[in-house]
C-alpha cells in the first residue's frame, strides 16, 4: 500500500483498500463523509447494482478538514437502489491519520 496522490474512489476505499494512510487532511474528510453512489456487486440481488450512501441518522458532513483524525471506529452504510432494503454496512478505525477496514 502506496500512499500515491490518487484518491481512491469510494469503491476502493470501502471494498478495495485494508489500510489506507492519508496524508492530506481533506481527502480523508471526503472519504469519511462521502456521499455518491458507486457500481458493486449486491448478493441479495445477486447482480451488480448500483449503491449509495445510507445515512442512518441525519446526514451529517463534518466542516473541519482534521475531523476524521483519531475519531476510532465508525461505520459507513451503503444501499442498493435496485432495492434499499439490501444494505451492507463497513467498518473502519481512524487511529491518526490512517484508516483501517475491518
Ligand atoms: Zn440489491
Amino acid at each position: 500500500m502506496s500512499t500515491s496522490e490518487t484518491v481512491p474512489t469510494a469503491q476502493e476505499f470501502l471494498i478495495e483498500t485494508p489500510l489506507y494512510e492519508i496524508a492530506d487532511l481533506e481527502q480523508g474528510r471526503l472519504l469519511r463523509y462521502f456521499d455518491e453512489t458507486f457500481d458493486s456487486y449486491c448478493p441479495q440481488c445477486n447482480s451488480h447494482s448500483i449503491f449509495e450512501r445510507y445515512w442512518q441518522y441525519s446526514k451529517s458532513i463534518g466542516r473541519d478538514q482534521s475531523s476524521w483524525i483519531d475519531c476510532r471506529v465508525f461505520s459507513i452504510q451503503i444501499q442498493c437502489t435496485r432495492d434499499r432494503r439490501h444494505k451492507q454496512l463497513f467498518i473502519f478505525k481512524a487511529i491518526g491519520q490512517t484508516i483501517q477496514h475491518f
